[in-house]
């Protein structure tokens, strides 16, 4: 009988899970679950108190799981990744593991991590044995016809939808065993220090929850998803990304679904947004700069952002006097989540209309998010701010104004984030404001936007000379 430990990290599930199941292969083995705590490696990513909160609620449910299946979870707490070999050693000495399973993870620190680790194990003559897991193509699985990485998203997708229906369907959670002597550690929560402000309740946590959640979507309404994924006053989107982000639900399992639904556009446009999950996993993988904070375009470190902290801090609270960007910065601060066109609007806004640094925008999503996700974030943002792969191009600048009238004419969501604007007519809240405030409390715009859209696309170009 063989020992084998199985390494839960960002995919908290037992469907679909490629190390598990291959750890359950041999009923007469013992399969223990672990999983690591490190406090160091949250605050050093930024990582939402939200979401620390939502994994360790859906670490509860995994906990369950695993002790209906006779696989005990075992838990431990670091104060940093470099604790983690000698974690190991210690394991090994108690449990005397032989093999350990685990999902790739595409950080930086995080290979860097596992690369340690995976030495501790080998001079103790411990097997690791790495799946992938991520994307629903592999990362190396899809490169242009001449062998380098895709840089361009259309032509990726068009290999991926190629590729897709071509995978094995997802896997089983595996049968029950026989239960372990071992008992299952209890998961600490709410954990001191990482108390969210935001609760993170609204999210019921857990592979069932992410799975029903996938299913009414696929069910109800996939099929209007292109028509309406841009009103952010509408659920028109799965908002399924906090249970991607920490693998409580199988981003091939959200393929299989979607795929069994009859064909139309909203099917398309779905599929095309998990693409695009996994073009920004690849380009992680295959520019591991853009995960140090560094721009995909290098040309570009050379902008010269303001230091305006007084804009960031109004960007932050909400604040700004554009309703738009305030009602979806206050969504964020009061939900932990934001609609997407509103993340790409907010972040332009930033970049282009505040001239702020988009990293701050990127540290300070990561720090608020249920759903932060290191390469979707890095790979929103510097799509944003034109300075990543197959981004917006410089000179096409959204203007707050008319993404306010397009996407929300009648004010209903920002009327729901900034009740404070509620008895202000719509038409008023998509133009400046005139020569009277909207409210007495509520902030004149902060910059005008003609001005700040000049200086972006001077600045851009003068780039653009230069180099
Ligand atoms: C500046 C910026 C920052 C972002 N930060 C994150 C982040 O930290 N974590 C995150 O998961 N997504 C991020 N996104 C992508 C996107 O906004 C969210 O995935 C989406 O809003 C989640 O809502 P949903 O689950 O309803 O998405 P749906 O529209 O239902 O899409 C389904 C799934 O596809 C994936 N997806 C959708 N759009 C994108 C995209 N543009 N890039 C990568 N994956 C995508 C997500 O996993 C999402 O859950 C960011 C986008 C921008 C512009």
């Amino acid at each position: 009988m063989a020992r084998r430990l199985v390494w839960f990290r960002q995919d908290l599930r037992t469907h679909d899970h490629a190390a598990l199941s291959a750890a359950c292969r041999h009923p007469d083995d013992e399969v223990i679950a672990l999983y690591v705590m490190n406090e160091g490696a949250w605050l050093a990513h930024d990582t939402a108190p939200i979401k620390v909160d939502f994994d360790l609620r859906t670490l509860i449910q995994l906990r369950q799981r695993l002790i209906q299946l006779g696989i005990p979870l075992l838990l431990r707490q670091v104060a940093a990744d470099a604790d983690i070999p000698a974690l190991f050693i210690q394991l090994a000495s108690d449990i005397g593991m032989q093999e350990v399973l685990l999902h790739v993870e595409h950080g930086p620190n995080e290979l860097q991590r596992d690369r340690a680790v995976n030495q501790a194990l080998t001079a103790l003559n411990i097997n690791m044995r790495f799946y992938e897991d991520a994307c629903i193509v592999p990362p190396g699985n899809l490169h242009r016809p001449q062998g380098d990485p895709y840089q361009v998203f259309t032509p990726f997708k068009r290999r991926w939808l190629q590729v897709v229906p071509t995978l094995p369907t997802p896997l089983a959670a595996p049968q029950p065993r026989r239960q372990s002597l071992r008992l299952s550690d209890p998961i600490p929560h709410p954990l001191p220090g990482w108390i969210p402000e935001v609760s993170s309740w609204p999210w019921p946590a857990g592979e069932d929850e992410a799975l029903q959640r996938l299913e009414l979507f696929c069910n109800e309404r996939i099929h209007d998803y292109a028509t309406l994924r841009d009103i952010p006053s509408q659920p028109g989107t799965s908002q399924l990304s906090p249970y991607l982000a920490n693998g409580s639900l199988s981003p091939r399992m959200a393929l299989h679904q979607a795929l069994a639904t009859p064909p139309g556009s909203g099917r398309d446009t779905w599929l095309g947004e998990l693409a695009w999950r996994d073009f920004f996993k690849h380009i992680l993988v295959d520019y591991p700069r853009v995960g140090r904070h560094r721009a995909f375009d290098l040309s570009t470190e050379g902008l010269i952002w303001s230091k305006r902290n007084d804009h960031f801090e109004a960007w932050c609270q909400g604040r700004t006097g554009f309703p738009l960007i305030d009602a979806a910065m206050r969504q964020l601060l009061q939900t932990g989540w934001m609609h997407n066109r509103l993340r790409m609007v907010t972040a332009m806004f930033l970049v282009k209309d505040l001239w702020l640094d988009w990293r701050w925008g990127e540290r300070w999503f990561m720090q608020h998010l249920i759903d932060g996700d290191l390469a979707a974030n890095n790979g929103g943002w510097q799509w944003s701010a034109s300075t990543g792969v197959d981004a917006v191009p410089y000179f096409r600048i959204f203007n707050p104004w008319t993404q306010s009238q397009r996407f929300d004419p009648d004010g209903l969501f920002i009327r729901t984030w900034l009740p404070e604007l509620a008895p202000i007519p719509p038409k008023r809240l998509h133009c400046p404001p005139g020569s009277h405030p909207l409210t007495d409390s509520y902030p004149w715009p902060i910059i005008r936007h003609d001005q700040a859209r000049l200086h972006a696309l001077a600045a851009f170009k003068n780039l653009r000379t230069l180099s």
